[in-house]
């Protein structure tokens, strides 16, 4: 074992939290060393939005996590990615960019995470963005890190898909991170001229010339090293051998919603049953690191069109102009995110706030051995899943071994208000399905009964359907609570000097994905741990 030197701060993992939390301790002239388990190596395929039909399910880009069976779906297992490469997973993802409603905050607030409510966080968001499509500069960032693009490249199937939406009665609404994220709307997307604009790219790159600045990457942390109760370093893997790094104002972990918990559980922060149970000695009883695991659960439904889709684009010959089309003009299908038209709506008019989302792809995937292939067939994807899960799983520790990836349960529709949600989304695919301009163009919904086969049907199509929408939070939740994992200030809690800031301290899901919510915790984060 070899001790390196010492930093101010250690922040441990380089995704959509750790990059801007990490580029805003290093404005306030700290040492900063960055870890994290991915190779920098890698980026390359990454720039390319498309290409994430390549990086998802790849070991080299993906942690390409595999779920226990989920009771609440028949017994299904499932693969869950996650990024492991600089940029974590805003460089694998569907590079969407949505805020989700000031009321989420707000609910986060009223759950006594004080300083988390809409006022409180609107600023962060628009200290992270350069949002580049017409927008209202109270709302919307000019200045910051973080790209933001309209799309520069739309499909007429996914104008049809918008229009069928207006034509069922939903708003329009021209900026959906504006006043309001109701509506349907074009995608805006974490894009930078036709190229992916990943949290990695965005605010780490410029300041890899800062000397205050050392990353080391292909390093996998295990555990955080403690004086008494107080962060003062990390153990971690580099190329088979142990190092460890020493911190001198503390440790955050940015590492994800799913291996922030495990770090915790390494270094004996959680439930003291099951930490003994792998032989960890205790150190602060928590019992719920790795519990209130949410997700958005939905449905990805198939349609064969009669008309051509952006699958037509990626046969062998199209495949090379579209290539060619996105290498020397950064254009077209290559260039934008797969989800062009979003929609957020209220299926129930007495509902206070949307429950459903609805996401577009102008083409169709097909999952061959666990990764994504695009064949040459008329097909568009509709996705909807609800906002606001009621269903908790949780993650647990499979052993102490830290490259042994944890146990996760996902529980997906474990409530029955979240199947009924569900229920009320299949509803509204058929719905738009059959609304024209868009219902004229769609031949048939793939695998979805026909509503004449009645309730018992759906709900059996539900069961085994549903699936995650990749937006895992809450495992280290913070709160006011004796069981929360984190105070409000995203300090563990019953250590010092040690905080967790990503995905993972959701208390509550929001109404949209969640790459941007991520990077407003990591720059909020840095004014919390230093002021
Ligand atoms: C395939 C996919 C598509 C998605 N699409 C969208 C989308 O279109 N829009 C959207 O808003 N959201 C999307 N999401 C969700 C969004 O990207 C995530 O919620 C967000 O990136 C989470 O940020 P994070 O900082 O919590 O974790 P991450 O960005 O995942 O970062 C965690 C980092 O920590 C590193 N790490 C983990 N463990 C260790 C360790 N032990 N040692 C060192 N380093 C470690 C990881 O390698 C990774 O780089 C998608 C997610 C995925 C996976």
């Amino acid at each position: 074992m070899s001790a390196l030197k010492e930093f101010d701060y250690i922040v441990v993992g380089s995704g959509s939290a750790g990059c801007p939390l990490t580029a805003r301790l290093l404005e306030k002239k700290n040492s900063v060393l960055l870890v994290e388990a991915g190779k920098k190596e890698r980026l390359n395929l990454t720039h390319i939005p498309a290409a994430l039909v390549h990086t998802i399910g790849n070991k080299r880009y993906d942690w390409d996590f595999q779920t226990e069976p989920d009771p609440t779906r028949d017994n299904l297992v499932e693969k869950w990615p996650r990024g492991r490469v600089p940029g974590g997973s805003s460089a694998i993802n569907g590079m969407i960019f949505i805020r989700g409603a000031a009321k989420d905050y707000d609910a986060w607030e009223a759950m006594g995470n004080k300083g988390w409510g809409w006022n409180a966080v609107l600023p962060y968001f628009r200290k992270m963005e350069t949002a580049d499509n017409d927008k209202d500069n109270a709302l919307r960032g000019g200045l910051g890190p973080q790209r933001v693009s309209a799309l520069r490249w739309k499909h007429p199937v996914s104008e049809a898909f918008l229009d069928s939406f207006v034509n069922a009665g939903v708003p329009l609404n021209p900026d959906l991170n504006g006043a309001s994220h109701e509506g349907v709307a074009w995608n805006q997307g974490s894009t930078r001229e036709g190229k992916r604009h990943s949290a990695w790219e965005a605010f780490i790159k410029p300041k890899l010339g800062n000397p205050d600045l050392t990353f080391v990457d292909g390093t996998i942390v295990e555990t955080i090293l403690f004086e008494g109760r107080r962060a003062v370093g990390i153990r971690a893997i580099k190329d088979g051998t142990r190092v460890t790094f020493k911190a001198r104002k503390g440790v955050v972990l940015s590492a994800g919603s799913i291996n922030s918990p495990q770090i915790l559980m390494l270094s004996g922060i959680g439930d003291p049953a099951q930490l003994k149970r792998h032989g960890i000695e205790p150190l602060v009883e928590s019992p719920d690191v790795g519990r209130n695991l949410m997700e958005h659960p939905g449905l990805y439904v198939l349609a064969e069109m009669n008309v051509t889709t952006a699958n037509s684009l990626a046969t062998p010959i199209n495949g090379v102009k579209t290539l060619a089309e996105w290498v020397f003009r950064r254009k077209g299908f290559m260039s934008v995110p797969t989800a062009q038209v979003l929609a957020f709506l209220k299926s129930d008019p007495s509902f206070e706030e949307p429950d459903l989302q609805f996401h577009l792809f102008p083409f169709g995937w097909v999952k061959k051995k666990g990764r994504y292939t695009v064949p040459n067939r008329k097909l568009t994807t509709i996705l909807v899943n609800i906002n606001h899960p009621k269903s908790m799983g949780h993650l647990e520790l499979r052993s102490k071994d830290p490259l042994a990836p944890v146990a996760i349960y996902p529980r997906l529709l474990d409530h029955p208000d979240d199947f009924d949600g569900v229920k009320r989304g299949l509803a509204w695919v058929r719905k738009i399905a059959s609304t024209a301009p868009f219902g004229s163009q769609v031949i048939n919904l793939i695998d979805v009964p026909d509503p004449s086969a009645g309730a018992a049907a759906d709900e059996a199509y539900i069961r085994k359907s549903t699936v995650p929408f990749l937006h895992p939070v809450g495992t280290c939740r913070m709160g006011i609570d004796a069981r929360a994992v984190l105070t409000p200030d995203l300090k563990v809690r019953g250590a010092d000097n040690l905080w967790v800031a990503d995905a993972s301290i959701f208390p509550r899901h929001i109404a949209g994905n969640t790459n941007a919510t991520s990077i407003m915790i990591g720059e909020r984060a840095s004014d919390l741990i230093e002021p």
